[in-house]
């Protein structure tokens, strides 16, 4: 089969945008024009009349949404359907009721103009702020506004589109992705929105493929047009010719196929074909996750990202809040055991509240942003130590660079039970602590820091660009992002040396540990822990599966003496010739 890069090459009939949920789909299109809201500033007479409607319609609204929720609610969990009830609560909030309704009295216009003008204001504050997460609550604003003014202007809600089809829009709402999905549609295309956009979340979260942000698809996709949309590497190509459908229907059926084996996986030993045993751990970033990690029986959670609590909620959780979100996922993997990673805050992820710095990745993130916010630090601790009764729960810390930074962390743990105590919750006195190694003066001093902490576990996202010095996140210096690179693999072997000498364990729950190809590697290298995202969780299983603990070593060794990337990856495409490992979903 020829690959997605010569398909690429002769092809000029791709949209490009990004791969915001995985899958690869081939069907007739459906182009969606949200209807156009016009509201005109119309003088009236009867006031009393228009505040009724104003009200009915607030009414209608929320009844809508509540349908919405629960909607969500079976299909995607509680914590992701709050998106929903987020919205519920600004048709609930007094002052943007009462000055709605308060402005049609005075300036006795009609209600929508008033809903417009009033509601538009805060939409256009969050479209110019410069936080990608407001820009893209603008249109859960922009929702609500277009929401309240149809129920006003007593117009029908269009949602119902025949099944099947794949949906093409310049943007759609979290609540239209919802009601769509209900009609089994197959894909999403959309000209705006990003990969943390709410719809690009509810795609994955329904499992429906999605490329969002091609910019002009609304323009080159007609009504009834055929496309291909593959949600893995974010392309979408309008009228295939034969060659292009004959390799995306070679690929569906290598999905299938893939899919159909993996599952025969699930209830096998995580062993190398020598007896080797690796355990392959979860990455959960969303709560619902969880139910796909204990079905595909992993080790346990390697890795929780709490900041993308914050992501949803759009604020900071409680403690009780966070109590709440914890236990379950500490009851829910009990007997094994899940890491709770402290608030990643800063750099590129969500913030808290804005703080201007030149270099945000080198900058108030991670364990620094908490140790100077040390009450939303306390709370996280808490509520982790509470959520430990069973004794199953890890607790990890993000961008540790110097060790008196875990000690002051320790001292902070300790604090937290005295008061744990004082105010009689029941929780667990110790917990097992552990650091994330992601910047390079962390894995000069594995030695020190493994004495005082239970565990290690490198993020390689970070390590990687710390090491190599490229931000991961810019694609101009992308080719520096190397991750096969020796200066990389010598400190992979320098950080698991250094830790078994301290007896002390290390994981490896970046990116790198769910890429295939580098996984022989890794295991060679001496990692018995590898934490991937739960959808790589089986495809690294099947490739543990076919290697030799034996060869692996000896393909890291020779790795380790490279001078260059290229010369790493030639060693590793041999291994994978000689050993004759099966292409997995991963690697499509
Ligand atoms: C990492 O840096 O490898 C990691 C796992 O953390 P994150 O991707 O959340 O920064
Ligand atoms: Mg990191």
């Amino acid at each position: 089969m020829k690959g997605l890069s010569e398909v690429l090459k002769n092809s000029d009939n791709v949209i490009n945008g990004v791969a915001a949920a995985p899958g690869i789909v081939i069907g007739k299109v459906h182009l969606y024009h949200r209807e156009l809201i016009s509201v005109d500033n119309q003088d009236i007479e009867d006031v009393d009349e228009a505040i009724d409607s104003f009200r009915e319609a607030i009414v209608k609204a929320k009844k809508e949404l509540s349908k919405i929720f629960e909607l969500a609610r079976q299909k995607m969990g509680e914590a992701r359907a709050e998106i929903f009830s987020a919205q519920m609560m600004i048709l609930d909030d007094p002052v943007l009721i009462g000055t709605i309704e308060d402005r049609i009295r005075k300036e006795k216009k009609l209600p929508e103009y008033i809903v417009n003008d009033e509601i538009s204001k805060f939409q256009d504050l969050m479209v110019v702020a410069e936080e990608f997460y407001l820009k893209e609550r603008a249109l859960d604003i922009g929702d609500i506004k277009n929401r309240i003014i149809r129920n006003v202007q007593k117009k029908r809600l269009i949602s119902k589109i025949t099944p099947g089809v794949i949906v093409v829009s310049e943007s759609l709402t979290p609540a239209d992705t919802i009601l769509f999905s209900k009609s089994e549609v197959k894909a999403f295309v959309t000209d705006r929105g990003g990969l943390t956009s709410h719809t690009a979340i509810v795609a994955r979260s329904l499992d429906i493929p999605a490329v969002v942000g091609t910019h002009d698809a609304t323009h080159t996709i007609n009504q009834g047009d055929l496309i291909i949309v593959d949600g893995f590497n974010g392309h979408v190509f309008v009228n295939p010719n034969e060659s292009q459908l004959k390799f995306f229907n070679e690929k569906i059926t290598l999905m299938l196929q893939i899919n159909e084996e993996m599952k025969d996986l699930v209830n096998k030993p995580c062993q190398t074909l020598d007896g080797h045993d690796v355990s392959v751990f979860a990455n959960l970033d969303v709560t619902e996750e969880i139910s796909h990690v204990v079905a595909n029986k992993a080790h346990g959670i390697g890795l929780y990202r709490t900041e993308q609590i914050i992501e949803e909620l759009g604020e900071l959780p409680d403690e009780n809040e966070q109590y709440q979100i914890y236990s379950k996922l500490a009851s829910k993997i009990y007997p094994r055991t899940i890491t709770i990673r402290a608030f990643d805050i800063g750099g590129d992820k969500v913030k808290i509240w804005e703080f201007k710095e030149a270099n945000p990745f080198l900058g108030l993130r991670g364990i620094r942003f908490l140790l100077e916010n040390e009450p939303i630090f306390m709370k996280q601790i808490k509520a982790i130590l509470r959520a430990n009764i069973h004794h199953n729960v890890h607790f990890m810390i993000p961008m540790i660079s110097t060790v008196k930074e875990v000690l002051k962390v320790k001292q902070l743990i300790k604090v937290a039970s005295d008061e744990l105590n004082v105010e009689k919750y029941p929780h667990s006195k110790s917990i097992k602590l552990g650091i994330m190694i992601e910047v390079p003066s962390a894995a000069l001093m594995v030695k020190e820091l493994a004495k005082e902490v239970d565990f290690l576990s490198i993020g390689t996202n970070d390590l990687i660009q710390y090491i190599m010095a490229v931000d991961r996140g810019n694609d101009t210096v992308s080719n520096l992002y190397q991750e096969f690179h020796p200066a990389i693999l010598r400190t992979l072997h320098h950080i698991i040396t250094e830790a078994a000498l301290q007896n002390k364990p290390v994981s490896i729950c970046g990116e790198m540990a769910a890429d295939n190809q580098a996984v022989p590697l890794l295991v060679g290298l001496g990692f018995t822990s590898l934490s991937v995202s739960p959808s790589a969780m089986l495809p690294i299983k099947r490739t543990i599966r076919s290697l030799s603990f034996e060869a692996a070593k000896v393909l890291a060794e020779k790795c380790l003496a490279c001078d260059n990337e290229d010369d790493v990856i030639k060693h590793v495409s041999e291994f994978f010739e000689n050993q004759h490992i099966p292409r997995t979903r991963t690697i499509l």
